[in-house]
This record gives structure tokens, C-alpha cells and sequence, in this order.
């Protein structure tokens, strides 16, 4: 069986446009042909169903970037020991994500389209069934933590601190999956906002959404001492250990998190780049960290934090989207550069920052809030 990323990326364009009804055709070919399957999925799918597309739409672009796409698929592979997925399960998906694309691809569906995605699944599916393998016995599915701080520091924002009950190995700007007891199957992402510490607790930053399930809990019905279910690590917005370059990190709201830790971890490492963080929020009062921040910066004088808000005129700092104020500054072509936050916020940034000329090798990103 050889791959052909090819004709998967052309059947894979004909049905993106039509990924809602197509999602909807896949949970329910799953769920009629493995009626078992539905109880490891939560009661309420629709957060269940962007990410199964947008982790398709994922390995789909990246096939042709192995090395990429392998560390995606064998952190997903050991995420998803948390669900109790095991290897039969693979076989169900494939054949209802098979019935699916055949069905929104039918126009120009022929047998070497099918062998292309058969032979594409199977060395996904592969691949994520060995990761998930080898993580047994070296690690559990999933870990239990306590809350042994939680920090209300805005209306909608609280810092918490949890330590798992084992230790959890992760590298800096990773995030991880968290279920509360108020919601059990529901799991969200959330990024550790530390570097590795010694005490093997993490802080999370968490921004409540209206009628959010999982961070409305957090923040509202969240006490010291509760217990949470934290997933595997994953991500791959890690710092570049070897690179002798400055830093630029440009953080949106709670996209601070993963940005600090990754901040944290270059001042453990005993290296002395210049690092600007730029922190951007719509009023001073969501730039929930800054009194943390302003103590890092007085204790690493290489550090300096650059405060933004965009939606209060009486603000006296830099006021501005952060887009746009990333291309007040001299040139950040010689940087690497780390941008995380809403979505339409990290693409216009990477879109700028790539026009004042930083290669797009050296840009890191990711995306830790939906729009509002
Ligand atoms: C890689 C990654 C890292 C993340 N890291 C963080 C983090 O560090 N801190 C953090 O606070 N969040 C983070 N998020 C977002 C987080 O995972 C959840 O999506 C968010 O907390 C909402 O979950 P919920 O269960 O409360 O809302 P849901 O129950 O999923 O949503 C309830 C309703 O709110 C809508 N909605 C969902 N998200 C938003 C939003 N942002 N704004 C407005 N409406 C919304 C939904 O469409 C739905 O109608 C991250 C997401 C990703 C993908």
C-alpha cells in the first residue's frame, strides 16, 4: 500500500466545505454500526465535532511533512489513552471516516482515491496505536491532580495551580486536556503556564467563556482541594533549546500562558537572549499577569514586558491591536518568535511578521482562544 498525499489533500478539499454535515455523517455512521462507542463520547458533541476536522484537516495538509506529522499523530496517539481507546476502535473510525469521505467526495470518487485513503489511515492509525503502546507502563492514561491554588484575577480570569498525583513530564509551552467532576467525558485544552518545576505542579490560565462548560466550572465552581483529570502533554510550540537568537513573544489574553512558560524555561536555561513580550488585552484590567511579569522582568533584566490593551481610551500605556503594534518596533528578522492567542490575532501577526521579513521557520504558534 503506498501513500498518496496527493489524491487524499484533492478528496480532502471537495469535502471540507462541507465539513458540518459531514462530521454529523461520521458520529452517526460510528455510533449506528458501534453503538458501544457513543458512552466514551460526552453527552453534547459539538465541541467533540470541530475537533475531530480540524485534527483531520490537520494530518490531511501535513502529509506530506512525515517528520511533523509523526509527532502530531503519536501525541495524539497517547492523548487518546485517556478515552480508552484501543486498537479495535481505529478499525470503527476508519471505516465510518471512509463511508463519510466516499460520500461527500462522490463526484470524483474512484478506487485509487480509496486505496489513497485507506493507505493514509492505516499508517495513521498505526502510528498512533504504537505511541499509545509504548506509553503504556511508562505512563498512565491520564493523571489526577489536586487544585492547591486558585487566584480569581479578573472577573472572567483565574490563575490555578494543581499538582498531579504523579509526576507529569512536559516540555514548556505544551498544553494538556482537563476534565472536571461536573462534566465527566468533556475535556479542554488548556496550556501549563510553568516551565518543569521541581514540586510537579502546573498553573493554568483560564478565561471563562459565557456558557462555557468546562471554563465556567473552573473558574466558578472550582475550590483548593477539588480533584481534576489532566491529560497527556501536547503541542509543539516548545522553545528552540540550540538557537542563540533573541525572542519575540506576542501573547494574546490567556495566550500568555504557554509564552511564559516557555519565557521561564530560557531563563533556567542560564542563556541571556533579549526577550520582548508583547501582552496584549482589551482593557488593563484583563492583563490579568502583569504584576508577575513586572517581577520576572526586575529579576531578569534581558526580559522586557510590553503591556497593550486595545479597547480602553484612558489607558496612558501602549495602546493598539497587537498585529499592528508588533510592527511599531525595529525589525524582528533576526528573532525567534513565539505567538499565541486568539485565532485571527496569531494569523494576522504571522501574516505581518513574515512581510517585515521573519522567515516563517523561525515563527512558532498556536491558537488558545476561539473568536468572541
Ligand atoms: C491548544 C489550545 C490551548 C488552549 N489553552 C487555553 C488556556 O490556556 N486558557 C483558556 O482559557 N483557554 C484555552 N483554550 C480554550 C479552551 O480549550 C476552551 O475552548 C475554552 O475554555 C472553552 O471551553 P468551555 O468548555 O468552557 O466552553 P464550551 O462548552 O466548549 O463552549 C460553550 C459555548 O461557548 C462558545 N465558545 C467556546 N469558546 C469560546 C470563546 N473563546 N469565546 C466565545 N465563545 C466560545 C462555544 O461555541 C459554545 O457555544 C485552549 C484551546 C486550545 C485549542
Amino acid at each position: 500500500m503506498s501513500l498518496n498525499p496527493r489524491l487524499v489533500k484533492e478528496s480532502f478539499s471537495v469535502v471540507e466545505p462541507q465539513a458540518e454535515r459531514a462530521t454529523a455523517y461520521f458520529y452517526g455512521r460510528l455510533f449506528a454500526e458501534n453503538p458501544h462507542l457513543r458512552a466514551m463520547f460526552p453527552p453534547a458533541m459539538n465541541v467533540q465535532r470541530d475537533r475531530l476536522f480540524s485534527a483531520l484537516t490537520r494530518i490531511v495538509w501535513s502529509l506530506d511533512s512525515p517528520d511533523s506529522l509523526a509527532a502530531f499523530l503519536s501525541q495524539l496517539g497517547r492523548d487518546h489513552r485517556k478515552y480508552g481507546v484501543i486498537a479495535e476502535h481505529y478499525t470503527a473510525v476508519g471505516n465510518a471516516l471512509l463511508a463519510t469521505i466516499r460520500r461527500f467526495a462522490a463526484d470524483i470518487w474512484d478506487h485509487e482515491i480509496e486505496a489513497a485513503w485507506v493507505a493514509a489511515y492505516t499508517a495513521a492509525a498505526n502510528m498512533m496505536i504504537e505511541s499509545a503502546e509504548d506509553d503504556e507502563g511508562v505512563s498512565p492514561a491520564w493523571w489526577l491532580a489536586e487544585v492547591i491554588d486558585h487566584e480569581l484575577r479578573h472577573r472572567d480570569i483565574a490563575v490555578i495551580t494543581l499538582r498531579p498525583t504523579q509526576r507529569l513530564p512536559y516540555q514548556p509551552g505544551q498544553y494538556v486536556n482537563v476534565q472536571t467532576a461536573r462534566w465527566p467525558r468533556v475535556w479542554r485544552t488548556f496550556s501549563i503556564a510553568n516551565a518543569p518545576r521541581k514540586d510537579n505542579t502546573i498553573r493554568l490560565h483560564v478565561r471563562s467563556v459565557p456558557g462555557g462548560w468546562v471554563s465556567t466550572t473552573l473558574i466558578r465552581h472550582t475550590r483548593i482541594g477539588d480533584t481534576l483529570m489532566v491529560g497527556s502533554p501536547m503541542g509543539t510550540m516548545t522553545p528552540r533549546e540550540q538557537s542563540m537568537r533573541d525572542v519575540l513573544c506576542v501573547a494574546g489574553g490567556t495566550g500568555l500562558a504557554p509564552l511564559k512558560a516557555i519565557i521561564e524555561s530560557i531563563i533556567a536555561s542560564g542563556r541571556r537572549p533579549n526577550i520582548h513580550l508583547l501582552y496584549g488585552a482589551r482593557t488593563s484590567g484583563e492583563l490579568y499577569d502583569l504584576p508577575d511579569l513586572i517581577a520576572m522582568e526586575s529579576s531578569f533584566p534581558w526580559l522586557r514586558v510590553l503591556p497593550v490593551v486595545s479597547d480602553e481610551q484612558s489607558y496612558d500605556g501602549m495602546r493598539g491591536h497587537l498585529p499592528e503594534v508588533t510592527q511599531r518596533f525595529h525589525s524582528w528578522a533576526e528573532h525567534d518568535v513565539y505567538v499565541c492567542g486568539p485565532p485571527a490575532m496569531v494569523n494576522e501577526t504571522v501574516r505581518r511578521l513574515q512581510i517585515d521579513g521573519v522567515p516563517l521557520s523561525r515563527i512558532h504558534r498556536d491558537i488558545v482562544q476561539a473568536e468572541r
